[in-house]
Parts: structure tokens; C-alpha cells; sequence
């Protein structure tokens, strides 16, 4: 395998976190004369990027695939206006703090709004990062009585923020509590940490998840240079753990919106014994406009992909429609007639919603 793996400036000494325009400075992935706006961005949208994944960035490349997702833009602040604070309208389907009930069978529980990494073009933006929303302890209880009173939550997904930034110990609680739940099917935890911050899959996490309801495990990566050697032997623990691994990519214009760069994607996914489940269209988050493509750009790349690779190479394109009606698969979505810009989107329920894409 060639050496896509990072390698920290002393053997021993991990590379610090970039939090502000300063740090980014100084790892040269900013110009001096930036400082000021990204740190305004940053008060807005939070900044995080691990020592070990700013070291895969190349800095001489302008379009350095890495360097798009993590390092901030001073165009962030520009909102559009079909641009949306909650923009899978997780807010309407929240009945109790850190829970949200959009499916008869499966909720999100929120243990925390903090990452490893903030992600420039995250759905959940204007939430993650910040203290304010965080469920306390006595907001979790509320969260487990309300799944335990609803025999039909067969399925409780782990998000936030980024469930495995929590310690070992609060994780083994939470995964204690939800195991005592009768009618659980299983425990799905959503996370980016794998692939960001390998060196967290300790065997002490690993032991934190094991539990008589069967986890899974749905790792968000977006870019193969994403998946180092390190994210390799992080994903060989938890496979080898028994958390069976799935995939969730973001398609992000500048990223990974190449046939190439989604063939070699998911063909490295397979290889490290992780399932692609989910190709997700961007979001309309506020600020994020230079990641969007359009559905109809979309869904020629995912037809590429069809069929010239294996079959376990495809996972499903979705887009969640706005307002909070849940995600539909792209492929089927039907145009509205007058033009290729205006789409019928089909809800779970059968109710159809108008999205007008306007993206390009
Ligand atoms: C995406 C999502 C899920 C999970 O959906 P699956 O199709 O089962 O992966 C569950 N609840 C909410 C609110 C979601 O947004
Ligand atoms: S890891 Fe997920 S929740 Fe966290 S910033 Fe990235 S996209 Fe958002």
C-alpha cells in the first residue's frame, strides 16, 4: 500500500489541533492577512482540525480535497437565501432534548454537539460546537424513558456532534442504558472519529461498545486520502471487535464529484471491510454554497458508477428533503416538468414536496 499515512514531526509527539486562524497560519494552510476573518468565521461556525489529518493536506495545492472540507472559508458568512438553519428540520421531529423521532422504527440520540473536526459544509452547523442544546444527564433519562415506552423504536442511531468524542466511560454508560431496553434491535453510532482521529479507537472504546444489542457502526468519510494505513488499523480493531462497519460520503463539489475520486472511494471502503450505505446530496446549511451541485449532476456520476464497478461498491444516493420529511432516494426522484431544475421528491409516506434546485 503506498504511504498515504501521516507522519507527526517527532515520533511520539502528536501534531495539536488547528482551532483558529492563527493555528492555520502557522501550519501554512492560511495566509497571515486571513487571520482576522477566519477567526470571525470560527466564532460563527466552530474550527477543529486534528494535527494528523492537517498533515495529509497538501498545501501547495489549491484544490487539495482535505483542505476543502476542514479549513475555513471568510465566504462562509455569506447566506443564501434558499439556505436554511436547520435544514433537515431535525427541530420539528425533537420531541424531547437530544432525540429526534422522524421514523416509526428508529430515532437520533444526541449525547453530545461536539466533533473532532467541523466539517465546512455540515448539515447540523449552527448547532455543533457549542455548548447551548447539549442534553444533560437528567435530558438523556427523559430520551431512554421516552424509547422505552415506544415498543415500535426498534433501532436508537448515536449522532450529535460526534458520539465517539465522548470518554469511554460516559460511552459505556450510554450503551449499559440502551441495552437494558427490551424491543431494541440494535445500536447504530454515526461518526466521523475513525477516519479524523484513528488513534481514539483504543481498545478501551472497543470494550465501551460491546453489548448484547449488536452496534453498528456508520463511519462518515467523504475522500480516499482520507483513509490512511492508521484508518485502516483503526477500522481492522473495530472490525475485528465485532462492530460491523458501513460508510456514509457527502458528494461535495471540489471533493469528490469526479467518477474517478467515488470509484476509488468506495473501492477503498471494501477493501477495509466497510460497506457504502449512503451517498448523501448536500445540504442547503447556511454558507456552504460552494460544495452544492445539483441533483441533476448528481445523478449522472451515481449512474457512472452503476454497473462499471461492484455491485458492493454502491451505496444508495439520498437527499433529505427540507422541512423535515425525511430522505428519499435520489436516482427516483421525478422531474416536475417545466424545466430540469424543479423536482417532485417523494416522502417515506408517500406525500410528494416540490424542491427547486437552484445550486448550479
Ligand atoms: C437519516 C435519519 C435516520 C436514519 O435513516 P436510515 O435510512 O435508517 O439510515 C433516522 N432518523 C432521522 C431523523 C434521520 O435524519
Ligand atoms: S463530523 Fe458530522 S456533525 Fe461533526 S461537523 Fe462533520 S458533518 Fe457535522
Amino acid at each position: 500500500m503506498s504511504s498515504t499515512s501521516s507522519v507527526p514531526p517527532f515520533p511520539g509527539i502528536k501534531p495539536a489541533t488547528l482551532r483558529t486562524g492563527a493555528d492555520l497560519a502557522k501550519a501554512g494552510l492560511a495566509a497571515d492577512s486571513d487571520i482576522n476573518a477566519l477567526d470571525a468565521v470560527g466564532a460563527e461556525y466552530s474550527i477543529s482540525i486534528p494535527g494528523g489529518l492537517a498533515a495529509l493536506i497538501d498545501p501547495a495545492d489549491p484544490d487539495d480535497p482535505i483542505a476543502r472540507q476542514f479549513v475555513p472559508d471568510p465566504a462562509e458568512l455569506v447566506a443564501r437565501d434558499d439556505e436554511l438553519d436547520d435544514p433537515i428540520g431535525d427541530e420539528t421531529h425533537s420531541p424531547v432534548r437530544g432525540l429526534v423521532h422522524r421514523y416509526p422504527d428508529r430515532v437520533l440520540l444526541m449525547p453530545t454537539l461536539s466533533c473532532p473536526v467541523y466539517c465546512r459544509y455540515c448539515f447540523r452547523r449552527d448547532q455543533v460546537g457549542r455548548a447551548a442544546g447539549t442534553p444533560t444527564a437528567d435530558d438523556l433519562e427523559v430520551a431512554y424513558r421516552y424509547i422505552e415506552d415506544r415498543p415500535d423504536i426498534r433501532e436508537v442511531i448515536l449522532t450529535g456532534g460526534d458520539p465517539l468524542s465522548l470518554s469511554d466511560a460516559r460511552l459505556a454508560r450510554i450503551i449499559a442504558r440502551l441495552d437494558t431496553i427490551p424491543y431494541l434491535n440494535n445500536i447504530r453510532i454515526h461518526t466521523r472519529v475513525p477516519v479524523v482521529l484513528p488513534d481514539r479507537i483504543t481498545d478501551g472504546l472497543i470494550a465501551a461498545l460491546q453489548s448484547d444489542t449488536p452496534v453498528w457502526m456508520a463511519l462518515h468519510t467523504n475522500h480516499a486520502r482520507e483513509l490512511t494505513d492508521e484508518v485502516a488499523a483503526a477500522c481492522d480493531r473495530l472490525t475485528r471487535g465485532g462492530i460491523p462497519l458501513l460508510s456514509q460520503t457527502v458528494l461535495l463539489k471540489g471533493v469528490n464529484d469526479s467518477v474517478d475520486v467515488l470509484t476509488d472511494l468506495m473501492r477503498r471502503l471494501i477493501a477495509l471491510k466497510i460497506k457504502p450505505y449512503y451517498l448523501h446530496h448536500p445540504d442547503r446549511a447556511r454558507g456552504t454554497a460552494k460544495f452544492r451541485l445539483t441533483l441533476t449532476e448528481g445523478r449522472a456520476l451515481v449512474a457512472a458508477l452503476r454497473g462499471n464497478i461492484s455491485g458492493l461498491c454502491q451505496p444508495t444516493y439520498v437527499v433529505d428533503i427540507p422541512g423535515g420529511h425525511g430522505k428519499t432516494p435520489a436516482q427516483d426522484v421525478t422531474p416536475a416538468g417545466d424545466g430540469t431544475d424543479r423536482w417532485n421528491l417523494r416522502d417515506f409516506r408517500g406525500e410528494t414536496h416540490e424542491y427547486v434546485d437552484n445550486s448550479g
